[in-house]
Order: C-alpha cells, then structure tokens, then sequence
C-alpha cells in the first residue's frame, strides 16, 4: 500500500506545484473545492456540535417526571455501518449536494465508493481489504456515519409521533429525553432498521448521564450542566515555567477557563472554575493570571453574542523557531500587518540531528525523469519522460527525426529549443507512473506543445482539481507580473 500512497502523494503534490507534499486541506482551501465532509455536513441537518454551550441544554424544561435522560449508541459503530446504504442515500439527497460540486451525479457517487471501497490493511505480511463498515481515522468515516445515522434517525423520529423534550445527536452519542414507554418502542424501531447495526441504551444514574464533555443532570423538572473531565486526565500540563512563549500559556488558560464557562451551567460554574484553576496553580500559573482571566472571559461570554468573527484578508503563519526575547521582538516589528502571524516551533528537529548521506547527482545524469524544455521563440514548452540520464536523451532529440511534438513544433515554425535550460520536474521509477506524471505535467501547463491525445488517460476527477489550481497559479502570475515594482 506504501506504493500506492506515496503514488497518489505524488500527483497531488505535482498537480498543485508544490515542493514536497501537499496537504489536503490546503488543497481544497485551493480550489474551492469542498471536502466530502462538508458535502456530508450540507446533506445533514441534525449534526450536533460537539462544543456546544450549556445553556443549549439548560433552557428545556422537562415536564413530566416520568421522562429521563438516556444514551442511545451504535454498537461498534464504524466496522457495523452498512455501506451498501450509501449509494442510495446520496442519489435521494442529490438535490441538496449537486449545488456543491461540479461531478455528475454517477461520478460522485462513484467517488464516494471508491472511497469506501479501497480500504486495506496490513497485518505482519498480509494484506486485508475492508469488507464490512468504514475505516476508523478515514476522514469520510465519520461523514459516511453520520449520513447513515441521520438517514436511520428521519426514519425513527420524524415518521412517528412521539413526544421528546430533546434530541441532540453527535455521530453515534445520541441524547434523548422521554418517557420509559417511547424510548422502549424507539429502540425496537431502530434495532430493526437494518441486521448489522444495532444499538444499546444508556440511562441516567442518579439524575445524571456523561454526554461528550458534559455530564448532564436534571434537577426536578430542569437540567443543569457540568464541563466533564476525563478521569484518566493526569493533571500535568505545560509547566509555567517552561520555555515557551507567553502568549501559548495565555492561550492554555484561556481555553480550559472558556470551556468551562461554555459547558457548565451557571449553578455549577464556581465549582468548576475552582477546579480549574487549582490546576494551573498546580502546573505554576500565576493566581492573578488565573483569576484576571476568569474575569475577563465570563465578562466576553455574557457580552458578546458570539465568538464569531467577522471575516476578514486570510491570516499567513510564518513558521519560527523560538528564541526567548528575540521571538517577542520579531512579533512586535510586525504588529502593524494584522493577517501576518508568527508560528513558533521548537528550533532542533530531530531529522536536523542528522546530516545528508546522499551524494548529490548533476543534472545531466539523472535519469528515470519527467522533464521540460522551452522553446527559444516563443512560450511554448515540450514535456517528456524518460528512463534513460537527461544528457542522453537531449541527444535524442537534438539529432533524431522521430514524430515528436518537438521535432513537429522545430519544423512547422521554424523555433528552436533551449536544451540548456531544460528543467527536471519530477523522478520516478515505475515507467507507468513516470507516464501518469508527464501527463498531469502537461495538462497543468497551458504553454505546452504536446499534443493533446497525450493526456487521454487522465481521469475526469483528477482534471477537475488539475483545472482548478492551474487557474489560480495562472492568476497569480498574472498579479505578480502586473504589479508595478
Ligand atoms: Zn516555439
């Protein structure tokens, strides 16, 4: 699978024109085009925030006695989904996802199950492929979840009549309050929805139940809240006196202070906030900072209506190494420019431990290459592979009379070509794949003189992402050679 991986890596990075690697979510920042979980996310209208706010919860009123709080959870939720669902999901919710992406409706869903499809694993020699349900840490899992689980709850809850003070869902953690006898007739429903998937139901213990990061509690006929804490927490954090900068310890306290705010109900919070803050002290935080801090995010939270930003110019991070004193100065010469961050990083890498062994090979002998050599006449460039060392196979074409688009380019307008100036784009071994390169090669370049039945074999999902970052490197050049200096 290493191969594969490394492969697809590969054309990613030179689709995009990047150095080394690209990341996919640059990627999709990029081309605007959105990820499947956000096509998921379109699709889906119960989806609960994971991080949300105490008094979501606490404004219900439960009005009977008779109703408890309960946990309903998927067994083994990921191995147990059926994908053959997924299909017919997407083709009755096409009317909601077409507006978002350019494929046909066959093609995405022939995406999405491809997706699903092609998971393998390596146990000692052996290689598996995935059968049954999703992969754990794919990132379409967990959208591939929770449209299966929305699509087995429309089913259960919007068909009936049964009378639920809440129902909050995330992935497979649903929260449900209601009466012995409904709950009792829901889990049959759902039980029986399909033979792989079943679910187990959780209810409160003394009033109380652990959702996500809350424990949740009803006090007579209303609920209360409380910011939960794993117990397998130690209570070690970054040390105040460690050698960071002050602003990523500021931003420690802010964080534990403001979900404890977030996710306790206001009867509760004192508690909580004592809490957390004996674990600073313990970790050497400041009691002023703490208390400061407390202040000042309950007054942020009661005052502003969110925490939500307006948008604004997309914030740059340079990444740093972190040199106490000299850090703090570089951030303050570029105070000024508000979408310039600085990223600080530890300074020794471990792989900087290590010196290059490799003997650096010239240009000129490299072989197993994807290469490019522009025409001296005009912007034209030729793309080619070849196994054979760059040196010999400018020979090649300097004195043989083969076909090429070259040689064609040389005779029909009488241009020739700056071999010096040939520019290696990529190396790669398997010829196959050298192939597959030069043709994502040529379709990036709009100034190549290939001939287009180069490129046939290139799929229709790879042209749609080649197509979109080309024209934004495009229009970026535009800008740089526009711009006066
Ligand atoms: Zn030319």
């Amino acid at each position: 699978m290493r191969p594969l991986q490394n492969f697809q890596n590969k054309v990613l990075r030179i689709i995009t024109d990047k150095p080394l690697y690209t990341r996919i979510t640059q990627l999709h920042e990029e081309t605007d085009l959105p990820t499947v979980r956000e096509f998921f996310d379109h699709v889906s209208s119960n989806f609960y925030e994971k991080q949300c706010q105490a008094s979501e919860l606490t404004k219900n009123i439960i009005k009977t006695r008779e109703r408890h709080i309960k946990k309903i959870d998927a067994v083994s939720l990921y191995t147990n989904i059926p994908t053959q669902l997924v299909p017919q999901i997407l083709e009755e919710k096409w009317h909601l996802i077409e507006k978002y992406t350019d494929l046909p409706k066959t093609e995405f869903i022939e995406a999405v199950q491809l997706t699903l499809g092609t998971c393998y694993f390596q146990y000692e020699d052996e290689f598996y492929q995935q059968i049954d349900g999703v992969a754990m840490g794919s990132p379409v899992a967990g959208a591939v979840a929770q449209l299966v689980l929305e699509y087995f709850e429309e089913k259960v809850l919007l068909n009936s009549s049964y009378r639920i003070t809440i129902f909050k869902r995330y992935v497979d953690d649903c929260l449900i309050i209601t009466t012995e006898d409904q709950i009792k007739e829901i889990m049959e429903v759902l039980n029986n929805l399909n033979n792989k998937l079943k679910f187990t139901l959780e209810t409160e213990l003394d009033n109380k139940i652990n959702f996500l990061d809350m424990t949740i509690i009803r006090e007579n006929n209303k609920i209360e809240t409380k910011m939960l804490r794993k117990t397998i927490n130690s209570d070690r954090i970054l040390d105040y006196n460690s050698v960071h900068n002050i602003k990523q310890k500021k931003a420690i306290v802010t964080n534990y202070i403001d979900r404890a705010i977030k996710l306790t109900s206001p009867r509760y919070r004192p508690e909580i906030l004592n809490q957390i803050s004996s674990l600073l002290a313990t970790n050497n935080y400041p009691q002023e900072m703490i208390n400061k801090t407390i202040k000042q995010r309950t007054h942020k939270f009661y005052n502003s209506l969110s925490y939500q930003n307006p948008k604004t110019e997309p914030i740059v991070y340079i990444p740093l190494p972190y040199i106490p004193t000299l850090s703090e100065k570089i951030e303050n010469i570029i105070k000024p420019y508000p979408n310039i961050r600085i990223a600080h990083k530890p300074v020794i890498q471990v792989n900087q431990l290590f010196s290059r062994l490799k003997a650096i090979v010239p240009k000129g002998q490299k072989s197993h290459i994807v290469y490019e050599i522009p025409c001296n006449q005009c912007n034209g460039v030729y793309i080619g592979q070849t196994e054979q060392n760059l040196n010999n196979r400018i020979k090649g074409h300097k004195y043989s009379k083969t076909q090429t688009a070259l040689y064609k380019h040389t005779i029909e307008n009488n241009h020739t070509f700056n071999f010096e100036n040939t520019r290696i784009l990529d190396r790669e071994k398997n010829k196959r794949t050298r192939e597959f390169l030069e043709m994502i090669c040529i379709k990036r370049n709009p100034n190549s003189i290939n001939d287009r039945t180069d490129i046939n074999g290139l799929n229709k999902i790879y042209s749609t992402i080649i197509k979109k970052t080309a024209e934004n490197d495009n229009e970026r050049r535009r800008r740089v050679t526009t711009t006066p200096t």
